[in-house]
């Protein structure tokens, strides 16, 4: 099968082209970009026309849960803590597999129409999201979130095997994924990176999302890294979800280590964490993207928290040189691809990569007229510009319209009795 996207402007998110965006056809051959190059002749059994549309690599959310949808935007006043434990975990527990089929499934259609490609998610009731996963041929990097504070660690840890050792596909990769340090004492993180150095896989953690997190690690532990390096944590390829408050002794410690940080400003601003300093942090670290769930990131779609990224960091430092649109386009693919261990694969538009690939018009008034391409693409992009979603080859969305086997008004239905039935 030949896919050829003609007459785009392509994003190609290459470092190795020499202009940010050129004039190309993208020929694809089953799931793999083949060729790149004006005014192609050859051969074709589809294509899709995008004249005056951008054409670039699909976004990559390196942080959810996507079983959360049903909390969307229903915190207004809490912090973390109370967020946690009075409104989020009480429901959690009542939450069956089948629930979060639909909760998840709403997350990835989500997802789908606003431009992203690949998540990298930590959860429970895994079934369910598999399920959903597989139905949408969605990439992603997956695991069971892993914790023993509630004394069912090892079963967490079982549960996780068992599912890693069954479902593993092209799209489906696998991570550790531990909870946090409030929730996982000091000896099951070690072997939760053990595993991780064993199975091969990144280890994704929450980490010093608010001060009282950080105040916490410091009591248990002296200083951040040696939380990090007394529970071996350094020795993974290592995911750091929020990352909001980083002292200079852990910055030193992760330089030179194999480890991204994912910001997630919206989540962090709503449950009144703070901002994370990324401008200083990515002299350290490979700073990513994430949402985080619904219940405290509001929504999936990552152009709207990118550019949320570029204006925080313009404000915090009272200085409009400090990031550019590009840097923050990059965290959201390339870096994002990176973090997660498939930047062979996806995160820019090469020769050899896979068609990970979405179709942007900025036709409509509220982005025209577009004459700095990327800095429209970061700050004006939204649903409505989503024109098609393209993973792996498979064209998941055309023209704005799913081309999945899925009934949307279903899928509201049942969110809709699940949320009534939890008392969300
Ligand atoms: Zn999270």
């Amino acid at each position: 099968m030949i896919l050829v996207i003609k007459n785009g402007t392509v994003i190609t998110m290459d470092e190795k082209r020499k202009e940010k965006y050129e004039n190309l056809d993208i020929v694809i051959e089953n799931d793999t970009i083949i060729k790149l190059e004006k005014d192609y002749q050859g051969k074709f059994d589809k294509v899709i026309d995008a004249t005056d549309k951008i054409v670039m690599p699909g976004l990559i959310n390196c942080h959810t849960h996507l079983g959360m949808s049903i909390f969307r935007a229903t915190n207004d006043s809490l912090n973390l803590d109370d967020w946690l434990n009075k409104k989020i975990w009480p429901i959690e527990n009542n939450m069956t597999d089948d629930d979060i089929y639909y909760t998840s499934l709403l997350s990835i259609l989500e997802m789908i129409k606003t431009g992203t490609t690949c998540c990298a998610d930590m959860y429970f009731g895994c079934l369910g999201t598999l399920k959903a996963l597989k139905e949408t041929n969605f990439r992603i990097l997956f695991s069971r979130c892993l914790m023993d504070g509630d004394t069912k660690g090892e079963e967490h840890l079982e549960e996780f095997k068992k599912l890693y050792k069954n479902n593993q596909t092209d799209l489906i990769k696998w991570a550790v994924s531990l909870h946090a340090f409030y929730t996982c004492s000091k000896e099951y993180l070690k072997n939760g990176s053990d595993l991780s150095l064993e199975l091969g896989l990144p280890l994704h953690i929450h980490f010093c999302e608010n001060k009282s997190e950080v105040e916490g690690i410091k009591k248990d532990y002296g200083t951040l890294s040696n939380a990090l390096e007394s529970t071996g944590l350094l020795r993974n390829k290592l995911l750091l979800a929020h990352a909001t408050f980083l002292s200079d002794d852990v910055l030193n410690a992760i330089k030179d280590k194999d480890v991204s940080l994912i910001h997630n400003p919206v989540s962090n601003l709503n449950l009144g964490c703070g901002i994370a300093n990324i401008s200083k942090y990515r002299d350290y670290a490979n700073i990513c993207l994430g949402t985080d769930g619904q219940g405290s990131g509001n929504n999936m779609n990552l152009f709207y928290h990118m550019s949320l990224v570029d204006l925080l960091q313009k404000g915090l430092y009272k200085d409009p040189t400090i990031m550019n649109s590009y840097e923050v386009l990059k965290m959201a693919t390339l870096n994002g691809a990176k973090a997660l261990g498939l930047d062979n694969e996806v995160g820019s538009i090469e020769i050899g990569k896979k068609a990970d690939i979405i179709i942007v018009s900025l036709d409509n008034i509220e982005s025209y007229p577009t004459v700095d391409i990327i800095n429209n693409v970061v700050h004006n992009t939204s649903n409505i510009n989503v024109d098609t979603t393209i993973i792996n080859g498979n064209v998941l969305m055309e023209g704005h319209e799913l081309k999945l086997d899925i009934n949307e008004d279903e899928v509201k239905e049942n969110i809709t009795s699940i949320f009534k039935r939890l008392d969300v």
